[in-house]
């Protein structure tokens, strides 16, 4: 299994990092740690050079973020050997309402994008009520392409599929979410990603509030029924996706 969305970075999870990364590594074969903001990229690489071959980052700046995209920029091209992609990077239009901030959105995203194409790695995307404008933005980049916690409509979806360089990446949302269950019918699984947005989209929040990369075993279980076929098949497509996207050293699909 691999969780190729985690924020292992994030605060919630500083009094029990190690536990957390150590329980990941009896599950899943390896995670790649999300980023949003510079300070969570620098925290990224040391954690992620730290658990070399298990953990890999993809350094980003959300959208809503209003300052710090060239640091992030600069760092991205400092450490380009050691990033597995770029993201998340995108648009938000949800926590976003303003016009001219959007436009804001866009030029950063512009950059980001052609980072990516000049680096060669795969972007992750982040493109809450802008999955629209976001696939208008990247469908015919020279890179790969992953839409992360993908919320759009399914008509949109059937359009994405048509470019080889998409990938629908699944949260945990699809055990609470009618819209994902339909996504996950539709999307093949050989363009199909899983992730958690640890320690976001818990699955079980009046159990715990937190979300754990291992947690994708149970999108696995839904989508499998969901398209009647064997867990093992979802989760192995997942992982050789992941494997494939990300250009994961050191591990065979
Ligand atoms: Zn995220």
């Amino acid at each position: 299994m691999i969780d190729i969305h985690a924020h292992l970075c994030f605060p919630e999870f500083d009094n029990d990092r190690d536990k957390v990364i150590e329980k990941c590594k009896e599950e899943l074969t390896a995670v790649i740690v999300g980023t949003a903001r510079y300070e969570e990229c620098v925290d990224a690489l040391h954690l992620c050079e730290k658990h070399k071959g298990f953990l890999f980052p993809t350094l980003g700046f959300h959208p809503t973020e209003k300052t710090g995209h060239k640091k992030v920029i600069e760092l991205i091209k400092q450490r380009k050997d050691d990033i597995v992609g770029i993201g998340e990077v995108g648009l938000d239009y949800h926590w976003e309402k303003d016009e001219y901030r959007q436009r804001d959105q866009i030029e950063v995203f512009k950059k980001f994008i052609s980072l990516a194409e000049k680096l060669k790695k795969p972007l992750v995307i982040h493109s809450w009520d802008a999955e629209q404008q976001a696939f208008e933005m990247v469908k015919d980049v020279g890179v790969r392409v992953v839409f992360h916690s993908f919320s759009g409509k399914k008509e949109l979806v059937a359009e994405m599929l048509k470019y080889d360089n998409i990938y629908i990446s699944f949260s945990t949302q699809i055990l609470f979410s009618k819209n994902h269950k339909k996504l996950a019918k539709i999307v093949p699984l050989n363009r199909m990603l899983l992730e958690t947005d640890s320690p976001f989209l818990s699955p079980n929040k009046e159990h715990d509030r937190r979300n754990y990369p291992w947690n994708i075993k149970l999108s696995a279980l839904k989508i499998a029924k969901l398209k009647g076929v064997p867990v093992e098949n979802v989760l192995e497509s997942a992982k050789e996706n992941a494997i494939s996207v990300f250009k994961l050293k050191g591990l065979k699909p």
